[in-house]
């Protein structure tokens, strides 16, 4: 029996007939899809950029920009393959149909468009898709906090090396994290563990990431036009986590504070040099009493702030 979409998808139908762009909408609404909609390649484009598209349904021939350089921006943009891409045409041009698949593409439709074909397409789209997202939130995410591992985080510090050396690291290790196991048991640390990454993951400007490298460290990325302006958002986030109370599944309130080594990229370091920096602030930021951040500044390494100690 055929089952209508089964998850929330989004569907992004271009062609620049409104009238096949209608009919291809209104069924797959029907249907219970998501459908935005776009006239020609570019505008599509922009539609897939600030959007989450599960599958990509476009016709071949449009003016500006076809469907051939759309598949091929799409697919280069998308490593790891969320996206799934239907192709559509009247022709039946073997060359050009080799040419698509090159170019991304991961099926065809012939028109005129048979609606159960193409919803059976959309369908094994679907699944294609799932098994994708699936396994890229595998491997970039860390399963218990659900912010990045410390493999992607190390590949997004890479690639914002290489773009702009405008930003800073700030490694956060939770202060006697061991105690918190030894005195509450594991699944509290665990859930001590959760509720810091979702205070920090809360507070990530805008441009910037945050990753779990290990245990109880986390580092976070902050774009930095204003060096000050990102230590007190660093500050900010250490005072609200010494400020939460957690509260264990016997109804036992605790608390805990983080240390924080922050290293403002100087333009020469490599993303290595620049943890290793941010890892001798930490240091001293544990050495000299923890619930604290240490800036590495260029005369080396200052003490930014120091409030209270556990
Ligand atoms: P310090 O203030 O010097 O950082 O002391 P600490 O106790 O936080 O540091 P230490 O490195 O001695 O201990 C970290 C502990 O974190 C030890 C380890 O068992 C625990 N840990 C690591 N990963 C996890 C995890 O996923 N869940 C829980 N509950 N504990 C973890
Ligand atoms: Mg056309
Ligand atoms: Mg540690
Ligand atoms: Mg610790």
């Amino acid at each position: 029996m055929e089952s209508s979409a089964t998850m929330e998808s989004s569907v992004l139908v271009v062609d620049d007939s409104s009238v096949v762009r209608k009919i291809i909408k209104d069924h797959l609404e029907g249907h219970g899809y998501r459908v935005l909609m776009a006239r020609d390649g570019a505008e599509a484009l922009d539609l897939y950029r600030a959007d989450d598209i599960h599958i990509l349904i476009t016709d071949l021939e449009m003016p500006r920009m076809d469907g051939l350089e759309l598949c091929w921006l799409v697919r280069a943009e998308d490593e790891q393959h969320r996206t799934f891409c239907i192709l559509m045409t009247a022709d039946d041009d073997i060359q050009r149909r080799i040419e698509a698949f090159d170019a991304g593409a991961d099926e065809f439709l012939t028109k005129p468009i048979d609606m159960p074909m193409l919803r059976a397409r959309v369908r094994a789209g679907e699944r294609i898709t799932r098994t994708h997202r699936l396994m890229s939130e595998m491997l970039n995410t860390d399963y218990l906090t659900g912010v990045l591992n410390r493999r992607r985080f190390m590949e997004r510090l890479e690639q914002q090396h290489r773009l702009s050396r405008n930003f800073a690291v700030a490694l956060f290790d939770i202060d006697h994290f061991k105690r918190i196991n030894d005195t509450y048991g594991h699944s509290n640390g665990d859930m001590a563990l959760k509720r810091f990454a979702a205070t920090c993951a809360a507070r990530v400007p805008p441009g910037g990431f945050l990753g779990r490298l290990g245990g109880e460290e986390f580092c976070m990325v902050l774009p930095a036009p204003d060096v000050e302006a990102t230590i007190a958002l660093v500050e900010d986030l250490r005072l609200a986590t010494s400020a939460m109370t957690a509260t264990t599944a016997d109804g036992v309130d605790f608390s805990f504070t983080v240390s924080v080594g922050m290293c403002p990229a100087d333009g020469t370091e490599s993303p290595a040099d620049l943890l290793a920096r941010a890892d001798e602030s930490l240091y001293f930021a544990k050495n000299s009493g923890r619930n604290r951040t240490v800036v590495c500044g260029t005369g080396g390494v200052v003490v930014k702030a120091r409030f209270y100690v556990m």
